[in-house]
């Protein structure tokens, strides 16, 4: 399980134990001091009396000094609210070792959707840091779950050293080591919820195995080491996140370094850090980054607005990092292009889901090839289910489904959508349509309920309209879906949000900044004619959750009905 990381750290030498996990705040909190802060909540949860439902649960056997057996918690869920931290990852490893199912909950939640949550995954006790208590003390007393505050995590450079700080037999290895023993991998470890990109978001429930198996697979293909340092500026409550930013580089021993919250700015400045153009690198440099798309959009418009200097040596701080990746929705061409044009980085695009995390990539070495998610993780099969009446130009056109080692065990408390979401021989349906080129790389063409759109006779993917209408000087940002029509079933409408610039030129000459002719016109020559917009929107901005995604069966619904 992943508590074999918990375990060697237990076990070894002061090298290991030493080594920074987390860094946080301008605080750095080595391994050590993580597993014995688990520890301590390990403690604290199975003191809590929690009133669980399963048989294991109510009969685990008391060992010595209070602390129960491994089973305690019987599967009873833990959520966690705190920002990205050590005292968040400490609760998540504390949750494991009692037995534990770990619930990540969004920080941006209003109350309701917490309260949504919480009682679906019918969460036994909320964990929570100082900064949240006021709100997670109120949404617990309106469900049956107990407040308990997070203990902080002591840090490393603050006092004495990691050693000291630790009390004789904090870390029980022998326990750690039964723990191992008992346990049964199978046992659900995580609930997570997807993103809600199209409808209420589903708890997805992950073994300690699938967590295992993903955690390798993302270590061994990204060759993450312990010299490895992270720049963490994502959700914890999402996959990428919580898995390719934290999980998979603790595994590897390395260090993960949270940014609060994103910040073009931030993050610029902690390359520039790492890196100083014309000074000695002064250690620990920044060698990951991953992000969603939108977030290199910002990030190369924070760019272009830099003097000459800072450009220099923004662009030079960024080359000097190892690997930076890219997912969680389809990658602007024009982004990823400009990217590559400021840092030499061609982003390495990739491609998961709540389910079973990520399971096609470009690789680390090798061709990363622009406009597809790569091919399947070693272990992992893909298969395209064509329906049939693919109207593409493309034979091998049809809905992604995929087997993996790191595949989640079901949709929590939802047989029925489990039970559907499988074919019969065990592939997941990923609800995606993809199609494969002529040296296996997958291209993802969008979801079949929001990007495939039915228009006339023809099956258009929404992403490739997206794509191409990207490349327009003037546009920034854009979202294309199929709006209801009487005659056609559904006509293309693109929501596109313009430059500061053309916006700004257009006002002063009062025109309008751009016209579904104009947009025709530029785009005929790249798309068929049945693939061009016929309506055309100008938005200031495009509705984004937490994860940068627009919910377009919302906005489907809306612009279907005026
Ligand atoms: P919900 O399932 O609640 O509607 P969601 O599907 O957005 O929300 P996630 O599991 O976070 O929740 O996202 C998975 C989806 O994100 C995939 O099904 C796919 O549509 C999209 N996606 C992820 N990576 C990529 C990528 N590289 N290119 C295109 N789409 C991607
Ligand atoms: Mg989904």
């Amino acid at each position: 399980s992943f508590m074999e990381v918990v375990k060697e750290v237990a076990k070894q030498g002061s090298e290991a134990r030493d080594g920074v996990a987390i860094r946080a705040d301008q605080k750095s909190y080595s391994y050590l001091e993580l597993v014995s802060s688990a520890w301590r909540i390990s403690r604290l949860l199975c003191g809590a009396n929690l009133d669980v439902a399963s048989e294991a649960g109510k009969n685990g056997s008391v060992l010595t000094n209070g602390v129960r057996k491994h089973g305690h918690l019987g599967g009873a869920r833990i959520g966690i609210v705190a920002k990205p931290s050590a005292e968040f990852v400490a609760s998540i490893l504390g949750t494991w070792l009692s037995g534990g199912v770990a619930v990540p909950l969004a920080l941006s939640y209003p109350e309701a959707e917490l309260l949504h949550v919480m009682n679906d995954s019918e969460i036994s006790l909320i964990l929570s840091t100082e900064d949240h208590q006021e709100l997670m003390k109120t949404v617990a007393a309106k469900t049956a779950a107990q407040f308990s505050l997070i203990p902080s995590v002591p840090s490393f450079y603050s006092e004495e050293s990691a050693v000291d700080h630790l009390q004789d037999g904090e870390i029980d290895v022998e326990r750690i080591l039964q723990w191992n023993a008992e346990h049964s991998s199978e046992d659900p470890a995580l609930i997570i919820y997807t993103s809600g990109t199209t409808g209420k978001p589903k708890g997805v429930v992950h073994t300690h195995k699938s967590i295992v198996a993903q955690v390798q697979t993302l270590t061994k293909a990204w060759e993450y080491t312990p010299a490895d340092r992270f720049l963490h500026c994502l959700p914890l409550h999402h996959v990428h996140g919580f898995f390719n930013g934290l999980l998979a580089p603790l595994y590897a021993g390395a260090t993960v370094e949270f940014l609060p919250k994103f910040s073009v700015r931030g993050i610029w400045q902690r390359w520039r850090e790492s890196y100083p153009i014309n000074g000695n690198k002064t250690g620990g440099g920044i060698t990951l980054f991953t992000g969603v798309p939108t977030m290199y959009t910002r990030l190369v418009q924070g760019y272009e607005a830099m003097d000459p200097e800072l450009k220099a040596a923004s662009a030079f701080a960024a080359k000097q990092l190892r690997l930076m990746m890219c997912g969680s929705s389809a990658l602007p061409l024009p982004t990823m292009q400009r990217w590559e044009a400021i840092t030499g980085h061609r982003l390495l695009e990739r491609y998961g889901m709540t389910e079973f995390v990520m399971a096609i990539s470009n690789p680390l070495r090798g061709e990363r090839k622009a406009g597809t998610v790569g091919k399947p993780f070693p272990g992992v099969e893909v298969k395209i289910i064509a329906d049939g009446e693919s109207g593409s130009d493309s034979e091998e056109v049809g809905e992604l489904c995929v087997k993996s080692p790191s595949l989640f065990k079901e949709y929590w408390k939802r047989p029925e959508a489990t039970k559907e979401s499988f074919t019969d021989d065990g592939f997941f349906k990923t609800g995606d349509a993809g199609t494969v080129d002529e040296d296996g790389y997958y291209i993802i063409l969008g979801r079949t309920s929001a990007d495939i759109m039915k228009v006339g006779g023809y099956k258009l993917s929404a992403l490739e309209i997206e794509s191409i209408l990207l490349e327009h000087p003037h546009v920034q940002e854009c979202c294309v879906l199929g709006v209801e029509d009487k005659d056609y079933g559904e006509i293309v409408c693109a929501i596109i949000v313009l430059d500061v610039e053309a916006k700004k030129k257009a006002e002063k000459e009062s025109r309008p900044a751009l016209t579904l002719e104009q947009l025709c016109s530029w785009a005929g020559s790249k798309l068929a004619p049945y693939k061009l917009p016929t309506r055309l929107l100008l938005w200031d901005k495009l509705p984004r959750n937490a994860m940068g995604k627009v919910n377009k069966k919302d906005l489907k619904k809306k612009l279907s009905s005026v």
